[in-house]
């Protein structure tokens, strides 16, 4: 069993949907394993369309000695289906949910019966106790759906009073954000650790579409200055680590609990990042 560094770090990865996939996804695991995360998640996709991808990745990197944790959503979900899941995922050892409500792609319809990540939080615990140990999603910029910053504070607040051990958040480049959000959770009580996600910068055109989708706001120095790398990819990838590794300074300074890197199943910038900050 590997043994996790002293400051918290996780690691994101999604199902690859390839066997080659499946087997670059193992190299980047063995070579991330070096910064000794505490755990490594597995997203899961709209609807448990990657069920199977998602599973196995947990499965292997349980069977390689280190902590794994299954993101599990429940748009679409029926309460028979979860107990189901919940079953093979307590006989496969994982003992880490990242519990979520997921979106749907657009036109399908929603249907199950769960409406908000709250709602599967309180059935996770009625069923299963204290079985699982439950991460769920913050978004210090707020959600791109929330009625306002108040009402997402209070749906954050809502997944915690359900039993949630503590929170990674959506990614972001603005710290004061990240520290606002601590302390409005603080002041509702609520005393859950919320690990700050990191996206590392490696792509421009990926990052800027896929900010868009997820509300994530990339501040307009940033992205002014990505735009003029243009093609650049060498001086993209130079001015990312510069920036992402001073956000995770900040991060620290100001008592982060932990870092939660989204990996993108990509081992360069997250070894470099972790580098850089001596860790
Ligand atoms: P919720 O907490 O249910 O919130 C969804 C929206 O509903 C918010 O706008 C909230 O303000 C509002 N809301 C909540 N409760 C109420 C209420 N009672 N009344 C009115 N409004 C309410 N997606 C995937 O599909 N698979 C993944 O593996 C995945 N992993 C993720 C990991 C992290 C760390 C993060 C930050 C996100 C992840 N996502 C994933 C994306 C996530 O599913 C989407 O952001 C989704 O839109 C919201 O999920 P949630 O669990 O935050 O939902």
């Amino acid at each position: 069993m590997h043994q996790a560094a002293p400051f918290p770090l996780s690691i994101e990865f999604f199902p690859p949907k390839t066997p080659e996939g499946v087997e670059k996804l193992r190299a980047v695991r063995q070579r991330l394993y070096a910064i000794k995360p505490e755990f490594c998640s597995v997203t899961y996709g709209a609807g448990g369309s990657t069920q199977a991808g998602t599973f196995a990745t947990v499965r292997e990197i349980l069977a390689e000695g280190v902590g794994a944790a299954s993101h599990f959503s429940c748009v679409g979900a029926t309460k028979a289906t979860v107990r189901e899941q919940l079953a093979t995922l307590k006989a496969m050892g994982v003992k880490r949910l990242v519990t979520l409500r997921g979106d749907l792609p657009s036109g399908y319809g929603a249907g199950g019966e769960f409406h908000y990540a709250s709602d599967l939080v309180e059935f996770i615990r009625a069923e299963t106790g204290h079985d699982f140990h439950i991460e769920v999603a913050a978004y210090p910029e707020i959600h791109p759906q929330a009625k306002s910053a108040e009402a997402d504070l209070h749906a954050f607040a809502a997944k915690v009073k359900a039993g949630a051990n503590g929170a990674i958040t959506q990614y972001f480049y603005n710290s004061d954000a990240y520290f606002r959000f601590l302390e409005d959770a603080d002041a509702l009580g609520l005393g859950v650790p919320v690990v700050p996600g990191i996206m590392p910068i490696t792509s421009s055109t990926q990052l800027l579409r896929f900010s868009d989708a997820c509300g994530a706001e990339i501040p307009r120095w940033i992205r002014l200055r990505l735009q003029s790398f243009g093609d650049d990819a060498a001086s993209i990838k130079a001015f990312g680590l510069d920036v992402v590794t001073d956000l995770c300074e900040q991060l620290r300074a100001g008592g982060a609990p932990g870092l939660h890197f989204y990996s993108m199943n990509q081992s360069a910038a997250t070894l470099e990042i972790c580098s850089r900050l001596g860790l």
